[in-house]
């Protein structure tokens, strides 16, 4: 490489990046996604994968996957349009949107590549995207990439969405949306979806939920946050990154226009390759336990109740909330980093998340429950929770 100080430029960004303890390293896991983690030969407890309802490993999903590779082959060689589609795209397409209560769905390799070609194939410089501060980085990416005006209200503040949505008609909007997480994923909170669709019924809005943190396991059926609160959205996008499997590949749900005009228009839909079979078929098969996993719903919240109250009586800082994500609040970086130490030697996996990831000064960890685990689990990580916080001095 020809010496232009490039690469030492990097290398001090890099130095930077370490000296200010925001430096992140990756575990090397050497067998499944799992309660359970092997990791440098140890078994470790998981408590930091978006597994919520375990089914990363689930052997239904492994043999729905492995059959399809039978049938239908590993690999599309194409993206959607010219020759990748298979029955089981359009089946996965329309089993979702029948799940979701929607005209119709379209798959994307994706969420991220979902939220980053929403927007811009469906609004133009006349119209205007009032997105919530705290809103997931493809939604940012997806709005920047739209020629609409923007607007942003402060996290889930109704009195600051109201005088957006009051902004943007006396702008003279078009068509106005409303965007927002349905789950803030660093919190662990909920949007006000019921206050959210009353004010863009009275300003004549659209809404868009990113529900990836909510789908499979938040609302009746798992149906995600808008059935939570009883409420229709216009557009829904989610990932089967998550609880739906945990593999990958995302979706846009919503009226037919939609989804039409996003079949012929969103980039990373046209220009990308088509999900393989193995992970459609998954999908499919996880659609269908979710569907039917009451019994799962209800451990996770069973552990998701047991697991804040342990550590609130261990007198962790925690943000209040009922989700399976429970973030313990430590303030700067390298503290966090110190603690998810002291639990992994104790045998524990969380991740520290400081900035850019949350605000500076915020550093946390995230703890996110799962179905699978027993409150047996949850009492060893609760013990290593309390040793390792008072070997940082935190409690
Ligand atoms: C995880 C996540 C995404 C990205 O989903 P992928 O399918 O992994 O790209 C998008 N939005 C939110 C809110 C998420 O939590």
């Amino acid at each position: 490489m020809t010496d232009v100080g490039f690469l030492d430029h990097l290398r001090g960004t890099l130095a930077e990046i370490e000296a200010a303890g925001l430096m992140k390293r990756e575990r090397l896991i050497e067998a499944a996604q799992g309660v359970r983690v092997q990791v440098g030969g140890r078994q470790m407890l998981n408590l930091c994968a978006n597994n919520y309802l375990g089914l990363a490993d689930d052997p239904r999903l492994i043999a729905a996957a492995k059959a399809s590779m039978d049938s239908h082959g590993y690999g599309m060689a194409s993206v959607r349009f010219i020759c990748g589609t298979q029955d089981l795209h359009r089946a996965l397409e329309v089993r979702l949107a029948r799940f979701l209560g929607m005209q119709d769905a379209i798959l994307f390799a994706a969420c991220f590549d979902a939220n980053a070609g929403l927007f811009e194939p469906l609004l133009g410089e006349q119209d205007a995207i009032i997105s919530d501060s705290l809103n997931h980085a493809s939604i940012i990416d997806g709005v920047r990439l739209c020629k609409a005006r923007r607007y942003r209200f402060l996290n889930n503040d109704m009195e600051d969405l109201q005088a957006q949505l009051q902004r943007a008609r006396a702008e003279g909007a078009r068509f106005v949306l409303i965007a927002t997480d349905g789950v803030f994923s660093m919190d662990g909170s909920f949007a006000n979806l019921a206050a959210i669709a009353a004010l863009a019924a009275e300003y004549g809005a659209l809404t868009m939920v990113d529900d990836c943190h909510a789908t499979g396991f938040i609302g009746p059926q798992g149906r995600g946050t808008p059935a939570a609160a009883g409420v229709a959205v216009d557009i829904l996008t989610g990932t089967f990154g998550k609880a739906l499997g945990g593999a990958l590949g995302g979706y846009i749900a919503g009226p037919q226009p939609v989804i039409d005009l996003l079949r012929q228009r969103a980039r990373p839909y046209l220009f990308s390759n088509a999900l393989p079979p193995a992970v459609v078929a998954a999908a499919l098969a996880a659609l269908d336990i979710v569907e039917g996993a009451d019994d799962l719903r209800a451990d996770l919240a069973r552990n998701a109740a047991y697991w804040r109250a342990g550590l609130q009586a261990l007198g962790f800082d925690l943000l209040p909330g009922a989700h399976p994500i429970v973030p313990v609040m430590l303030g700067e970086a390298p503290l966090a980093q110190a603690f998810a130490q002291e639990l992994d030697a104790r045998g524990v996996m969380v991740s520290a998340f400081f900035y850019p990831v949350v605000p500076q000064g915020r550093a946390r960890i995230r703890t996110q429950m799962n179905a699978r685990l027993m409150l047996g689990d949850l009492d060893f990580a609760l013990d290593a929770f309390a040793a390792a916080g008072k070997a940082v001095g935190v409690i």
